[in-house]
């Protein structure tokens, strides 16, 4: 707190994974002696520059970019971008720290890092929004590339952004180098299913969590939130594999649709002519939108946070957990707070936290990396096979770890802490003081 003066996410972000690290730090004492600790909440190096940008009117705004380059110990930083109002260096710090052990639990040679801005892209039209990319890519593209930073998608950065920084990015370079970003179009050196990749990889994790306790998905009572990239392919893939999903919701309010949710009406509504959730119900009017209330008050089986950080506290922990809640898992970046962390812990349900239920995103990621490197563009389902398989393997890591330093298997923070640290920490002493 001393040497990040106002950095609460920050904070949070690094003790809560440092709480759950003694009992690694014990069995590895090599850890303490070469002051892995003290380099790892250390970025390697913080990025900070003007985004100045010209609205539709003409008038003249300055936002503030940023791009922290966590730790590079397995690969190239790599992690995604955010345009946000709520965006600042001690929220880029928060998700650049996590992402690096969630790049870990992937098992793809990536290192972490992350980005974004303070701009609001909410009501700004298309010309706005390319205008406001360009600058950004302008401000930044000298510090990234194919084989030293890596950025993407985040809250507010899609398809469409993505492709108006590509485009900068190649103009004031002169290549086409298409390693330098992900979440590019299919057509021009994405990889198919980034788009479902977070949605369909945080399902793959759930169903993964409810087979220890003999369970699927079939018929389970679902609530996500949000409605955007991880929200619709989570309920997509839900539903698919026979759940019933029945909320979502975005920054005006939550739908609650008993009759379980009608994918291609939110789809339309947030895809095509990108509207709000509100939308929906005039459509179906047994579905019911709230103002007020909690989203997490709706009884359901299984939990899928995907909107925003700190969405689920104590109450609305309790309240899942009243209502028999089996299993959460998260699809937004430290989606519960921490005291809403504790009330999981203390009870018996399913719990997996962000970066091991979210990273289904980065890994197809690292996965479009290398179709890149290969000039290559695998089938869907090929891709979709491989996620399956990165997914189950982070569901093992984390219970595996998770025995090892808790004599549980299924304290998945504890687990999907140390496992990721251990690689990155190994990988850190190997390469010397840096
Ligand atoms: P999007 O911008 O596509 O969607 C975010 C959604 O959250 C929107 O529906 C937004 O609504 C809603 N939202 C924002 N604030 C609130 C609020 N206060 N209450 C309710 N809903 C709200 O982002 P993504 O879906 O990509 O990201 C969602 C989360 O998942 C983030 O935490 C992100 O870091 C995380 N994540 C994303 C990955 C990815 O691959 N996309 C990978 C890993 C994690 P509105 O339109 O009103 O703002």
């Amino acid at each position: 707190a001393v040497r990040n003066p106002g950095e609460a996410e920050f904070h949070e972000a690094v003790a809560g994974v440092l709480t759950t690290l003694a009992p690694v730090l014990e069995q590895h004492p090599e850890y303490q002696d070469e002051a892995i600790l003290e380099r790892i909440v250390e970025p390697e190096r913080v990025i900070h520059f003007r985004v100045p940008w010209i609205d539709d009117e003409g008038t003249y705004h300055v936002n503030r970019g940023y791009r922290v380059q966590f730790n590079s110990a397995l690969g190239p930083y790599k992690g995604g971008i955010r345009f946000h109002p709520t965006v600042s260096a001690s929220i880029v710090k928060f998700l650049g720290f996590e992402q690096i052990f969630k790049n870990a639990l992937t098992g793809q040679q990536i290192g972490g890092g992350k980005g974004g801005s303070d701009f609001n892209p909410a009501g700004r039209s298309n010309t706005e929004i390319m205008r406001f990319c360009q600058s950004f890519m302008t401000g930044l593209y000298r510090n990234i590339g194919a084989s030293m930073d890596i950025p993407a998608g985040d809250i507010g950065v899609g398809g469409r952004e993505v492709g108006y920084m590509y485009g900068q990015y190649k103009r004031l370079v002169g290549q086409f180098e298409a390693g330098v970003l992900t979440g590019k179009g299919v057509g021009w050196g994405g990889s198919r299913v980034r788009t479902e990749a977070t949605g369909y990889g945080l399902v793959a994790f759930t169903r993964e969590m409810l087979k220890t306790r003999g369970e699927d998905l079939e018929d389970q009572t679902v609530s996500v939130s949000g409605s955007g990239n991880v929200a619709i392919y989570a309920i997509e893939r839900l539903i698919q594999l026979g759940a019933r999903p029945v909320t979502f919701s975005d920054s005006s309010g939550w739908v609650y649709d008993a009759d379980g949710v009608d994918l291609d009406l939110l789809k339309e509504i947030k895809e095509v002519y990108r509207g709000r959730v509100a939308d929906y119900v005039e459509e179906r009017p047994r579905a019911e939108f709230h103002q007020r209330g909690s989203i997490w008050d709706v009884p359901v089986d299984i939990a899928l946070p995907s909107a925003v950080q700190h969405e689920i506290n104590a109450d609305h922990a309790r309240a899942l957990i009243k209502n028999g809640v089996k299993a959460v898992a998260e699809g937004s970046n430290m989606s519960t707070t921490a005291d809403g962390v504790d009330v999981f812990d203390d009870s018996d349900i399913l719990y997996g936290p962000g970066k091991a239920a979210n990273a289904g995103g980065v890994a197809v990621s690292a996965l479009e990396m290398q179709q890149n490197s290969a000039r290559q563009s695998w089938t869907a389902e090929d891709v979709a096979g491989r996620l399956d398989a990165i997914m189950e393997d982070i569901h093992t890591q984390c219970a595996e770890h998770s025995m090892q330093y808790t004599g549980r298997p299924d304290n998945y923070v504890a687990g999907s802490n140390a496992a990721g640290f251990v690689r990155v920490a190994d990988a850190m002493i190997a390469q010397g003081l840096v």
